[in-house]
């Protein structure tokens, strides 16, 4: 998997912030130390130079560095992840003006650089998806329409007009495989490419394909339904599998990546499976207690406050907060934090019989103040 894979920086034993000729340099050197050549049946080596070149492919270019710096292995990856090329990634931008921010990536430098001709994988696709913060919370069913290369329809990708069926490729005689002398780092080396007439397939098309001029693919829009479950958050990754672009040689489809992104909400806040909101009462209700009225994600609920509730005391509901994304009936907790409401624009009247009401408060009706003026005559001894 991606994530067990050594950091690009390490396997060539520079920075983060290495410059181009410092990532050359650490490439040359690594490369050097374990090309095939010099290390003939050593499968330790052989695997460590593919990881250099991996790495050095992905860093030493800026759009794959950057998305690689930002994303990690799955951003660059050509056979498990999100490929890099045309399209990017998206910004926040992207969302909110279209939803969209698909980063349909061709190949991946895997594909173009380690010249397979076998079947490869098709390209994992990624849909960025926001979802108000109860949508998220609750799940909820949306249509989307992505754009994605597919098999072209009409030649089912052989590239062949219908009718017509693939030759073998009179260069390579269908082995898909060339040998050839090639000026490497190390000098000459015969190496065994793909075949460069009919790029590693064995076939060649003698009457290419009308829809797709021999492509054997095409840009299709597919609209697909989603079922969002409930208690996603922000940066979850729901995977559709086959619904990436196809493989080529005969490999699979790749999947398609839906990457959820909450908003924000005007009462609620969220920190993972717990909710909180702030619900103010009047002084007469702090003081008295009694019972309100407390927002939460299912509506609102009756609580009992308690009496002499200061500004700031929280109360926690278990169970109340944002559904477990894999078991639902587990819930997180929804906290609330009474904000005391000072009353304004008082009439005459009513100043007066807070006035009288004032003066019959003693020191006993004010635990906390009374510590307060306590430190501070402490400060000044
Ligand atoms: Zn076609
Ligand atoms: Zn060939």
């Amino acid at each position: 998997m991606a994530d067990s894979k050594r950091d690009y920086y390490e396997v060539l034993g520079v920075s983060k912030n290495a410059t181009d000729d410092e990532l050359k340099k650490a490439y040359r050197q690594q490369a050097k130390k374990y090309h095939p050549d010099l290390n003939p049946g050593d499968a330790a080596a052989e695997a460590k130079f593919k990881e250099v070149n991996e790495a050095y492919a992905v860093l030493s270019d800026s759009q794959k560095r950057a998305q690689y710096d930002r994303f990690g292995h799955e951003a660059v990856d050509g056979s498990g992840g999100f490929g890099g090329g045309a399209g990017g990634f998206y910004s926040a931008q992207d969302i909110d003006l279209g939803d969209i921010f698909s980063s349909f990536f061709g190949g991946g430098f895997g594909r173009s650089s380690r010249q397979k001709t076998g079947p490869q994988r098709g390209a994992n696709l990624k849909y960025g998806m926001t979802l108000s913060f109860m949508e998220a919370a609750f799940g909820c069913e949306r249509d989307i329409t992505i754009s994605k290369e597919d098999l072209c329809s009409s030649c089912k990708g052989s590239g062949a007009q219908p009718g017509t069926t693939p030759e073998t490729c009179p260069s390579c005689r269908g082995a898909g495989r060339v040998q050839q002398q090639t000026q490497t780092l190390f000098g000459m080396t015969m190496v065994t490419k793909a075949c460069p007439m009919c790029s590693g397939r064995g076939t060649v098309i003698k009457t290419p394909c009308s829809a797709c001029s021999g492509k054997g693919r095409r840009k299709i829009k597919k609209t697909l339904h989603i079922k969002v479950p409930a208690g996603v958050d922000t940066g979850d990754l729901y995977p559709i599998r086959g619904e990436g672009e196809p493989g080529t040689n005969g490999g699979g489809y790749g999947d398609l990546y839906v990457e959820f992104r909450v908003s924000k909400h005007d009462v609620f806040a969220r920190n993972g499976m717990n909710t909180s909101c702030d619900v103010p009462v009047s002084m007469t209700q702090a003081a008295l207690g009694g019972e309100i009225e407390v927002p939460t994600i299912d509506g609102t609920i009756k609580h009992v406050l308690k009496e002499g509730t200061q500004p700031g005391d929280t109360y926690t509901f278990n169970g109340k907060g944002i559904p477990n994304k894999t078991n639902p009936s587990m819930r997180g907790n929804h906290t609330v934090r009474f904000v005391i409401e000072v009353p304004t624009r008082l009439s005459d009247l009513q100043k007066a019989k807070l006035r009288e009401f004032e003066s019959t408060l003693t020191d006993r009706n004010y635990v906390k103040r009374n510590g307060f003026f306590a430190k501070i005559k402490n400060i000044f001894k």
